[in-house]
Formats: structure tokens, C-alpha cells, sequence
């Protein structure tokens, strides 16, 4: 699974890193998405879609 995260689009929200705090992060200054790991095992990779479904700004996506 790879993990595409447009910080210029990104909000801030942070649903990402509540949701899946293994993979997601944000930046201590803006606030933006932080993407921690290049390779998603297996078993996050539900929780990483469920995260790409409820970011409200469409930042990150998965494929
Ligand atoms: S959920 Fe979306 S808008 Fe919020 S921090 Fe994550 S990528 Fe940015």
C-alpha cells in the first residue's frame, strides 16, 4: 500500500493521526500531515483506508 499526502490541501484536522497514529503524525509547526512510515503492513491497512475516508479535506489517499 502506498500513502500520497498533499500537505497543501491539508487542514489540519488531524482524524488521520487519531486514527491511525502508527502511520500518521502531524507537523509540530503547521499542523499538516505527517506520514511516518513508506510501507503500510498488512494489518493497518484497513484503518489507513478508514482514515483516507473521514480526512474532510482529501489530502490522503492510499493505493
Ligand atoms: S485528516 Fe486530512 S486534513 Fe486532517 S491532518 Fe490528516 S490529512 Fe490533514
Amino acid at each position: 500500500m502506498e500513502i500520497k499526502a498533499d500537505t497543501t490541501v491539508c487542514i489540519g484536522a488531524g482524524m488521520c493521526a487519531l486514527t491511525v497514529p502508527d502511520v500518521f503524525d502531524q507537523s509540530d509547526d503547521e499542523g499538516t500531515v505527517v506520514v511516518l512510515r513508506g510501507e503500510v503492513p498488512p494489518e493497518l491497512e484497513d484503518a489507513v483506508r478508514r482514515a483516507v475516508t473521514l480526512c474532510p479535506s482529501g489530502a490522503i489517499s492510499a493505493s
